[in-house]
């Protein structure tokens, strides 16, 4: 270790390494030597980490001088470097990530790490300007040219405040056309020459919707005086319960107005990217003398870094994205106000660690800033209802109308038990009630947005024979294969798990019977095919949107655009298209099967169902003209579709958390659930019953320890899986428990732990 550390340190610093060693709560301790003052909390350094002193990205926690005391023949390691600082933390998004790390159960390096995106880290986009001034001992002996000269006096002519300046400017102030003087001049030391790095960092441009409505509605209104009346009183939380289309966004809107009057910041945060265009292009209208940053994924590298740097430059008044925005560089007493649309959406939940939900990120960020926060949603999360009417945490506040000039869709459920066409093998995949209503749209020149969640072309590749049951399973997972058409040759299909995603060729014969195979059930593609075969239209005015034809966000906006422009009639897709969109011409939305998630072995099964298929819905009538909702059920008694069918959220909250209460299940408590995963399937059980054993072990009455149990999805890509869940009925109890528990338990890659789990898969 001789000769790594050769000077002293003068304080020191407690660090989170970026990979993922869990030093909670404290971090690992380094020295600080004097060449890398001054150093701040946040700060990204690079230290030497483990026996082979591997230089490893971390981040400064604390300072303190207080020299640690190590075992015997063990020293104080040393940072090695400073990174750039542009790119330290603010350090309340420190405090921040401490309370994530401590209530995910999470590593507090990788949730550091999450908080700043790739590009910034990585310096994408930074560009590297020179800049000159006069030598501070020139030398004497060179001989100088006009030129040279020329340069000299100009510089010489500006006041020192205004050096140094950069080659450009210097050019133009000698009056010169070539660089080559400047350069001779700093290559014999007359002038002196710094290299800066910084983001050119320029205002993200999206097409603007400035439409402003005449008047407010008087629910509208009364929802802006009262979260008005408590804008500047620091936290408060409210939930905005309105129906789809009754003008959230307007609210949302005279809200930011009031909040950054004066200065500070507003944080708007909207699931995944297919909402944010229109969101973007409406509060780029309203507010074109406000300065908006847009932080999400997908944007080019480089515009993220740069919409980063100006949001941690203080020049953003407004800071709008997808879940990760919560993070946005800002200093608690710049947020004025905290937004999150589409509360119960659940793209706001991070499935790798840290496994955080946005929304609730959201909630302790404006508590910590002191700001009131609005969870806005046409169909709440449970959690969220439970809070504005039973805990009283939140204020709930509604919207039950829809904004004058939209009109409130029919809505029919067609069951497709009765649609059984005689002499025909199973059902058809659109209903005859639905085609002719497509087929009305058309003809009046109106739009249809069409739903099938569920990708690819048919679900099941199974034998033909009904005696002999072969389906054709996935080798690495215990999940079936979906056919997938691969264009332009239609005919030749593959197979691909949509879990692992390994992709095979589709066997010609059973190979177990050698009879012949056949597709079962229905994806996007295959409706989309079904539809081209059968209506009268032109076929680039039917769309599919999907992930599998949306893999850059370039590709939807350029379908949203043609959507919007009129020249795709139908468009067919799955959840994207529930989120959101706002075309005034939809006069028609068909649900192709509305029980994809309705018999999932999961507590949020029936709730997932209501939201989807009454987002869906209220994705027409939006414009002039009557409109219409289809829903395609096997179910049509289930409360989820019923009660959405009559836009009834209050009597389906109701009934559905009388059934969590039955059920112990979140809302009523809250729960961990531990996946325990491995290549052998003895191994994965053992080690899942021993973590139980552990677990009660550390169990005090609060909490109740559920059995290892094989998951629903008992292997993915080759790796058996248990879990074990447990709840407590308060979130204090599960987090004391949870600080317990992580003395001696780990995550890893063979152990997940998700806090607040939003899936029972
Ligand atoms: P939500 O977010 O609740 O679905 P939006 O805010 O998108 O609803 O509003 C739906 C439509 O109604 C938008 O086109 C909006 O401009 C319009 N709108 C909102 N409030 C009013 C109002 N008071 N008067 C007229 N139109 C309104
Ligand atoms: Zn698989
Ligand atoms: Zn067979």
């Amino acid at each position: 270790m001789a000769g790594l550390f050769d000077e002293p340190s003068v304080t020191f610093a407690r660090v989170a390494v970026e990979r993922g060693v869990d030093q909670f709560p404290d971090g690992l301790t380094y020295g600080i030597p004097e060449r890398l003052l001054p150093i701040t909390v946040g700060q990204l350094v690079t230290v030497p980490l483990g026996q082979g002193n591997t230089p490893t990205h971390a981040w400064i926690l604390e300072i303190t001088d207080e020299t640690p005391v190590f075992a015997k023949g063990k020293e104080t390691k040393q940072i090695y470097e400073k990174e750039r600082d542009t790119i330290a933390l603010p350090v309340d998004l420190i405090d921040l990530a401490k309370w994530m790390s401590k209530y995910y159960f999470a590593p507090i390096g990788p949730t550091l790490a999450t908080m700043l995106p790739g590009p910034v880290r990585h310096g994408t986009g930074l560009v590297t300007k020179q800049l000159l001034d006069l030598a501070e001992n020139p030398p004497t002996d060179v001989r100088i040219t006009p030129k040279q000269q020329g340069v000299l006096d100009a510089l010489t002519s500006i006041p020192k405040s205004k050096r140094p300046v950069d080659p450009k400017t210097l050019m133009q102030l000698a009056n010169i056309g070539s660089k080559s003087p400047i350069d001779k001049l700093v290559e014999h030391g007359q002038l002196s020459c710094h290299h800066i790095t910084r983001v050119e960092a320029t205002w993200f441009r999206q097409s603007r919707d400035a439409t402003t409505p005449e008047k407010l509605t008087d629910e509208q209104e009364k929802v802006i005086d009262e979260i008005g009346n408590v804008l500047h009183d620091g936290y408060s939380s409210h939930l905005l319960f309105g129906i789809t289309g009754s003008g959230k966004t307007e609210i949302y809107i005279r809200l930011i107005e009031q909040a950054i009057a004066n200065d500070g910041t507003a944080l708007v945060l909207v699931p995944e990217i297919s909402l944010t265009p229109q969101t973007a292009a409406r509060l780029m209208g309203r507010f074109p003398d406000k300065r908006i940053a847009i932080l999400h994924s997908a944007l080019t590298k480089s515009q993220r870094h740069q919409q980063w740097s100006l949001v941690a430059d203080g020049k953003a008044d407004i800071v709008l994205g997808a879940r990760s925005a919560v993070f946005a560089p800002l200093q608690n007493n710049q947020i004025n106000i905290i937004i999150v649309d589409e509360e119960h959406d659940h793209s706001f939940k991070q499935d790798n660690a840290p496994r955080y939900n946005g929304r609730d990120v959201a909630i302790r960020r404006a508590w910590m800033a002191e700001c009131p926060i609005i969870l806005g949603s046409a169909t709440p999360s449970m959690e969220s209802w439970w809070n504005a009417t039973n805990r009283n945490i939140s204020t709930l506040h509604k919207l039950t109308k829809r904004a004058p000039g939209l009109v409130a869709p029919n809505i029919e459920v067609v069951d497709m038990r009765k649609e059984r066409v005689h002499g025909e093998v199973g059902y058809p995949i659109v209903s005859t009630r639905l085609r002719a209503a497509v087929n009305k749209t058309l003809a009046m020149d109106g739009q249809v947005l069409l739903l099938l969640n569920r990708r690819g072309f048919a679900p099941w590749i199974a034998c033909a024979s009904r005696t002999c049951g072969w389906m054709m399973k996935c080798d690495h997972c215990d999940t079936s294969m979906v056919y997938h058409r691969r264009k332009p040759l239609e005919q030749a299909g593959f197979v691909r798990c949509h879990h692992c995603g390994t992709e095979q060729r589709v066997p010609k014969k059973c190979p177990d019977c050698s009879k012949k195979v056949i597709q079962l059930g229905a994806g996007t593609q295959r409706v989309e095919a079904s539809l081209r075969e059968s209506l009268q239209i032109p076929s680039e005015q039917i769309a599919r949107l999907d992930a599998d034809t949306t893999r850059k966000a370039s590709d939807l906006h350029a379908m949203l655009d043609r959507f919007g422009a009129g020249e795709i009639r139908i468009l067919l897709g799955t959840q994207m298209i529930a989120k959101g969109l706002d075309f005034p011409n939809v006069r028609l939305v068909g649900i192709i099967d509305a029980d994809t998630a309705i018999d999932l072995p999961d507590f949020r099964a029936s709730e997932r169902t209501y939201q989807l298929v009454s987002q869906v819905c209220g994705r027409c009538g939006r414009g002039e003209g009557t409109a219409t909702a289809i829903i395609q059920t096997f179910s049509p008694d289930a409360p989820a579709i019923t009660l959405a069918s009559k836009t009834d959220y209050e009597t389906f909250a109701t009934t559905e958390l009388a059934f969590r209460q039955n059920a112990m299940v979140p809302p009523m408590t809250r729960m961990v659930r531990f996946i325990i995963k491995d290549h052998s399937f003895e191994q994965a059980s053992g080690r899942a019953d021993s973590l139980v054993d552990r677990l009660c072990a550390i169990a005090d009455e609060e909490i109740t320890i559920s059995t290892a149990a094989a998951c629903v999805l008992p292997r993915i890509a080759d790796r058996f899986r248990f879990d074990i869940t447990a709840t407590a009925t308060t979130s204090i109890a599960l987090q004391s428990f949870l600080s317990a528990a992580r003395a001696t338990i780990k995550p890893s890659r063979n152990l997940t732990i998700d806090v607040d789990p939003i899936s029972m898969l």
